[in-house]
């Protein structure tokens, strides 16, 4: 390659990033260097007087319950939606510009976005994409069908089922298209709420957030489990009555007593969903059965309940925190797809 032709391949560089909107999580995908180059929680703390931006991403939410009272924690997404656009708007430009900032390139930015956004919401995100030159807006559902190497553009009904931190997004696609779709907001930021209510209820003790959160995880199941399986933890948390820190058991059963009925909205709504699906489609998703995707997908046992209670074939993504924003990626690649989606040039 000469000199010459080298000089024009490097302006000639596509620069093109996918970022997943999450309410928990915000990702950033490069499409030439082929990874994430950004995971962060999706939290500021700002400043209440001066509304200075104090922290954000991981540094944020490991300030959570932690603050003073001049200080206020925000998440700018939750239950799935926009709730705070400027902080949103914010949010995405730091970001942004703290991995793209000293480029020469202006990017194409993918952004994935929840189904239900409202044109207002859809605005205030393409304006917050500063710096690029082309903006897409994707649903997440599409984007996480794809990201799982589904080809989309088929005529072939496909499922997914999303389970976030603050919504579950269930859609059905074919043709690239959106056949069917659903949102609820009741997802895994919920069972941590559960967890909490269970544990005051049960042994009388106050747990933070992130303590239930980690319960989940750690030892959290969607069925029951017995032997080995059902784990047992010490937790520490504030005794309601005499207002000491106190140690209590707590059990992996106990755990998915504690969330069940959350568990059960979200499978409802997973059969409300499939229950207006088109019937020619009907046998599609039987044949190819559902993907399950998004971190609230990997609770134990999930997959497993899901099949039980539909009895459809559960596919679990290969990377359930990471499907969308790859998928989002992906999509750049498809062209009858781009022409489907809300794009501004600048
Ligand atoms: P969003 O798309 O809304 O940002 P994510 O798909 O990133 O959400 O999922 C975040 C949720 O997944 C959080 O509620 C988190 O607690 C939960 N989660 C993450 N890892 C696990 C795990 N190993 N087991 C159970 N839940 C998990
Ligand atoms: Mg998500």
């Amino acid at each position: 390659m000469s000199k010459f032709t080298r000089f024009i391949n490097f302006f000639r560089t596509k620069k093109n990033i996918a970022i997943d909107l999450g309410t928990s999580n915000i990702l950033i995908y490069d499409k030439q260097k082929k990874k994430i180059v950004l995971n962060e929680p999706s939290v500021l703390v700002k400043d209440k007087k001066t509304g200075e931006i104090v922290a954000i991403g991981h540094k944020a939410k490991e300030m959570l319950g932690k603050t003073s009272d001049n200080l206020a924690v925000i998440r700018p997404l939750s239950e799935g939606v926009i709730s705070d656009i400027d902080a949103t708007r914010e949010m995405l430009n730091i970001f942004v510009k703290q991995i793209y900032g000293g480029s020469p390139f202006r990017p194409e930015i993918m952004i994935c976005v929840p189904a239900e956004v409202t044109s207002i919401e859809r605005r205030a995100i393409f304006d917050a994409a500063i710096g690029a030159k082309k903006i897409y807006l994707i649903e997440e559902g599409r984007a996480a069908v794809l990201g799982s190497g589904i080809n989309i553009s088929l005529p072939e009904g496909n499922t997914v089922i999303d389970i976030g931190g603050g919504s579950t997004d269930i859609a059905i696609l074919s043709l690239d298209e959106i056949i069917a779709s659903k949102s609820v907001r009741i997802a895994s930021n919920n069972f941590d709420d559960d967890i909490v209510k269970y544990v005051k209820k049960k042994f009388n003790l106050l747990i933070g957030d992130k303590t239930a959160e980690n319960l989940k995880k750690e030892i959290g199941t969607a069925m029951p489990v017995s032997g080995e399986e059902n784990l047992t933890v010490a937790i520490k948390g504030r005794d309601l009555s005499t207002g000491i820190p106190k140690t209590v058991e707590i059990n992996s059963n106990q755990v998915r007593e504690a969330i069940e009925d959350s568990i059960n909205e979200i499978i409802i709504a997973l059969k409300e969903v499939l229950e207006k699906c088109p019937p020619e489609l009907s046998a599609d998703i039987l044949n190819n059965g559902i993907v399950l995707t998004g971190g609230g997908s990997l609770l134990r046992n999930f997959d497993k309940l899901i099949e039980e209670r539909v009895q459809i074939t559960i596919n679990r993504a290969t990377n359930s925190l990471e499907s969308v924003v790859v998928g989002g990626g992906l999509a750049f690649d498809n062209k009858k797809l781009l022409r489907t989606l809300e794009m501004r040039e600048i």
